[in-house]
């Protein structure tokens, strides 16, 4: 899965261009940076590769989240509609801005099910943030239609799947923007970094305003002379990690061709295991396939098989007991842990989120089995896998 599994002459090339200049931030310096924008050029990349408008790079997923709601206008106590499998960033970016995350039932595309969503859309509720979880896509027509008709906001979480599509239109596109991680673990990565994609002109100036102090960037080569029309904070990217992030957007291809291969290879080897049933892809030809997921028909079957996959060698992620990536698990949310206080005003608004039901979810991420599909295995690491797998089924 990760792109650091690839790491190579290619972001030791990009790096050394900056490290030769020792210009290490992305705006101004012109005389000193002998033409090098990283940052600039990964943003130009990511817009060939994704067909947006406009893309802006910055200093992580969360702070994309964070500059994308904030850019698309979302503030104190609007509600927001997040589901419950993904990673904390999510909710964290939606309370970071005074905002109240609400959430709503997944299906068996492991994302947000658009069936459920008007459950929970009240006349509070602002924007949908859909998370296109481990590599493959919600059913986000069928989201998109729901937030058109409701007259909400479409903000996608592709954290987890950049170089994902559904029927041909990059993942991260449907919405009024689209995030995406480039963090150590992720499919590309900058070492730390996020991006942001949008359409409109409007949202990108307040992207590219927000995550640098509100400069609007129009006051030459002197950043003192620009103006500031909104208030913003720091989220910018170094060009270092620009540097890194740029060599591993031009393996993307590479990459997904790579995972493809290796996951459906698995997949269909598995084809036949009676109790198995796989995750809901709405278009598997878009599917970046950093992970393989499959379902089993109970809670206790699926503890024993994931026990076996482990001592088999072989062990895939339980969500359901994970600390980081599901609602169970999450008691620092419960009971409203935080370093300082909340607006009352908002908090008294938040709902009880150490009551919160969502059965359709649990029963969905309780059978759920997740492995990761990495780059480096060889055809004979995948036949052993395999192995290993059709064992853990039988014994
Ligand atoms: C990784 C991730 C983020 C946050 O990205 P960072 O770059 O680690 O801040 C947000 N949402 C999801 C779904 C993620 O997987």
């Amino acid at each position: 899965m990760p792109g650091f599994e690839i790491f190579g002459d290619e972001e030791r090339k990009q790096v050394n261009d900056v490290l030769e200049t020792g210009v290490l931030f992305r705006y101004g310096f012109e005389g000193a940076r002998n033409g090098h924008f990283k940052a600039k050029e990964f943003e130009e990349k990511l817009c060939n590769i994704t067909k947006a408008a406009h893309s802006h790079l910055c200093s992580s997923g969360t702070a994309a989240l964070c500059t994308a709601l904030a850019a698309c206008g979302i503030g104190a106590g609007d509600e927001v509609i997040v589901p419950p499998f993904t990673f904390v960033a999510t909710f964290e970016a939606v309370l970071s801005l005074g905002a109240i995350p609400i959430f709503s039932e997944i299906d068996e595309t492991l994302c947000l099910d658009p069936d459920k969503l008007e459950d929970v859309i009240t006349p509070r509720t602002k924007a949908v943030v859909p998370v296109h979880m481990c590599g493959s896509m919600a059913r986000i027509t069928e989201i998109k239609a729901v937030c058109d008709k409701k007259g909400l906001i479409l903000l996608e979480d592709a954290c987890q799947s950049i170089g994902g599509s559904y029927q041909g239109k990059a993942l991260g596109t449907f919405g009024l923007a689209g995030c995406f991680s480039f963090d150590s673990v992720k499919t590309v990565t900058c070492g730390e970094g996020g991006g942001i994609i949008t359409d409109s002109n409007d949202v990108y100036q307040k992207v590219d305003q927000y995550a640098d102090h509100g400069h609007d960037h129009l006051g030459g080569p002197d950043r003192g002379a620009d103006g500031h029309p909104i208030i913003g904070t720091n989220f910018r990217i170094s060009e270092l990690n620009a540097a890194v992030g740029l060599a591993q957007l031009n393996k993307l291809e590479q990459i997904i061709e790579i995972q493809q291969k290796n996951k459906y290879a698995i997949k269909d080897a598995m084809a036949d295991i009676g109790d198995v049933t796989f995750r809901f892809i709405p278009d598997p030809k878009g599917d970046s396939a950093t992970f393989l997921s499959f379902f089993l028909p109970t809670e206790d079957r699926t503890r024993k098989v994931a026990e076996n996959l482990a001592q088999n060698g072989v062990g895939c992620p339980y969500w359901y007991d994970n600390n980081w990536h599901y609602l169970r698990k999450w008691d620092h949310l419960k009971q409203m842990q935080r370093s300082g206080k909340l607006r009352s005003e908002l908090y008294d608004n938040l709902p009880d989120y150490s009551n919160l039901n969502l059965k359709a979810s649990d029963y969905i991420i309780k059978r759920t089995l997740s492995m990761q599909i990495m780059l480096s295995w060889t055809k004979e690491d995948i036949d052993n896998r395999i192995v290993a797998i059709m064992k853990s089924f039988t014994q």
